[in-house]
């Protein structure tokens, strides 16, 4: 059993390495710190911990998908793939959620092994099937990877201030109704508009450009209103999936690692089922456009840290 400072140690050294501004955005570093006031521990760690109190063969929904134009980008599936993996060898049960414009890709990341499902557009009828899966799953969590989250008006955007509502599916529904049945929340998110990123609303509206006034008609700013209990704040949300992944490995022992090379054939699937880079908008084997090699680094890096 390894020691807990040596554990707390490396989540911090993941925290750190997950959440490091190699993209320039100048808001990793504010954003990450409200965070960790917030969830009041390392993110990784306070992740995986509610994650770890799970039983065997309960489900887990993983939540992911984010709309660029048409397709859905490369940030995110990925991460929620190499969760799904994980959760399943420490005898879990993960379900992929997302919407319909999404769905493709996140049914190739995860090449159709787990279930997939799709919340529609439309308010009310998001609302009605987000109630329906939480009832006929029963997940003992959920977690979103960058995935949207709407604004205090309800409203979808993206980092530029755009609205994104006519092609996100209403998935928020899925975190009001796991927060009122009392069901653990944890998310991912690396600009604030991302579901879960409610928690530091505030900050974001303060600190992000667009986070307090939007170029949309609705006013309101990216800024995403729903709250996840535990908020994991990365440059790019792949990478805090990963720390989250993999901190769950190094408390459970589980055997299953990702690499620089499995990172690569997760990309590869997306790109076959249409997914682009989500700030370049090519079709490439780029993340929010940092080098391939730079983030099969980063990859690597995680799980050294990570590995005993
Ligand atoms: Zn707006």
């Amino acid at each position: 059993m390894m020691r807990w400072m040596d554990v707390e140690g490396r989540a911090y050294a993941l925290d750190r390495l997950a959440s490091a501004d190699i993209l320039r955005r100048r808001v990793s570093k504010a954003l990450y710190e409200a965070a960790l006031e917030r969830v009041g521990g390392t993110l990784c760690l306070s992740a995986a911990e509610r994650l770890s109190r799970a039983g065997r063969g309960d489900n887990v929904f993983i939540i992911t998908g984010f709309p660029m134009e048409n397709v859905c980008e490369t940030d995110g599936p990925p991460g929620a793939a190499v969760l799904a993996y994980t959760l399943r060898e420490l005898g879990l049960n993960p379900a992929l959620v997302t919407d319909r414009l999404c769905e493709p890709v996140v049914r190739a990341v995860v090449e159709e092994k787990f279930e997939v499902e799709a919340v529609s557009i439309e308010g009310e009828r998001a609302e009605g099937e987000a109630e329906k899966l939480l009832e006929s799953y029963e997940p003992a969590a959920l977690i979103a990877v960058e995935r949207p989250g709407w604004n205090s008006k309800g409203e979808y955007h993206n980092m530029r201030g755009l609205s994104l509502s006519h092609r996100v599916g209403k998935t928020d529904y899925l975190f009001l109704g796991a927060r009122r049945r009392g069901i653990p929340t944890i998310a991912v998110g690396d600009g604030g508009n991302e579901l879960g990123c409610g928690l530091i609303e505030e900050t974001v509206r303060r600190y992000v450009p667009n986070g307090d006034r939007c170029s949309c008609p609705c006013g309101g700013g990216i800024a995403a209103s729903t709250p996840a209990d535990v908020l994991v704040i990365a440059a790019t949300s792949n990478w805090g999936a990963y720390t989250i992944s993999a901190t769950l490995s190094l408390l459970e022992g589980a055997e299953y690692r990702h690499d620089g090379k499995r990172e690569l054939l997760l990309l590869e699937r997306i790109l076959k089922a249409g997914g682009v880079d989500g700030v370049t908008g090519e079709k490439a084997l780029t993340v929010d456009g940092i080098p391939t090699v730079v983030n099969q680094l980063a990859v690597e890096l995680i799980w050294a840290i990570a590995s005993v």
